[in-house]
């Protein structure tokens, strides 16, 4: 058998830089050692968050070292560090950085952020599988990072979820199921083939779930496949009723 070559590890992400800033901010600089317990728990939490994505990377792909590393960068932009007259390691992405800025004033909500993911993470649910060549680009911008847009869609798309929904409004619409945010009717435009076709859409995003909220068959819409579309094409996501007083324009 040939050997395949290895792949190269991918690019930091943020969901991965939340995590670890909040581990940087959390705890006492003495405790980031390359050693430390909380460096390798880190490690540990972001290979398993890669697994949960399906993403093969080497056997470094965020190993304690690169860890450990990515902490380090993180001092080249924290003004208590730089106070004391010590310069940090030059630092990595842009992405970095614009966390940094976006999180400094506000650890609680960096802290609950991370809290979930690790939840989310420690729930072992493999997202791998979700294949939609159009949800590359909605993780992109996803307000929630990578994996939590994969968990909001699989929630979306869990046939139980979905027929529960259905049903519920089909009983509270006389028999009848459109999109709530431009009324299109599949079946009344397709007839019978269109019958029961529609997307649903988890209003709330996992990001702005409260620690005790979790996702509910109460917060679906349903959409168009259209209308659901252009409420996830950019940051912030729309909600239904932004959106349908956008259309009315
Ligand atoms: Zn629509
Ligand atoms: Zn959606």
């Amino acid at each position: 058998m040939q050997a395949s070559a290895t792949p190269r590890n991918p690019d930091w992400e943020e969901d991965e830089l939340i995590l670890v800033l909040d581990a940087y901010l959390s705890a006492k600089p003495q405790d980031l050692q390359k050693h430390s317990p909380e460096v390798s728990e880190l490690s540990q939490l972001l290979r398993r968050r890669f697994h949960q994505l399906g993403v093969v990377g080497a056997y470094t792909l965020r190993n304690v070292a690169g860890v450990y590393m990515k902490l380090q960068n993180l001092k080249a932009h924290d003004p208590a560090y730089l106070a004391r007259g010590k310069t940090g390691l030059k630092a990595g992405n842009r992405l970095e950085k614009d966390v940094w800025h976006r999180y400094e004033e506000y650890p609680a909500e960096l802290h609950q952020r991370a809290e979930q993911l690790r939840k989310f993470i420690q729930s072992d649910i493999s997202v791998g599988d979700v294949e939609d060549e159009l949800l590359s680009t909605d993780e992109t911008l996803a307000p929630e990072g990578r994996l939590l847009m994969r968990f909001h869609k699989r929630y979306e798309r869990r046939s139980t979820n979905r027929a529960k929904k259905l049903r519920q409004f089909s009983a509270d619409n006389g028999g009848r199921v459109f999109c709530e945010c431009c009324g299109f009717d599949f079946e009344r435009a397709y007839g019978s083939r269109g019958k029961g076709f529609i997307e649903c859409h988890h209003a709330v995003p996992i990001s702005k779930l409260t620690p005790t909220q979790t996702l509910s068959i109460r917060d679906l819409r349903l959409l168009c496949a259209n209308c659901h579309r252009m409420v996830h094409i950019a940051q912030p996501w729309l909600t239904v009723e932004n959106l349908k007083a956008l259309l009315r324009k």
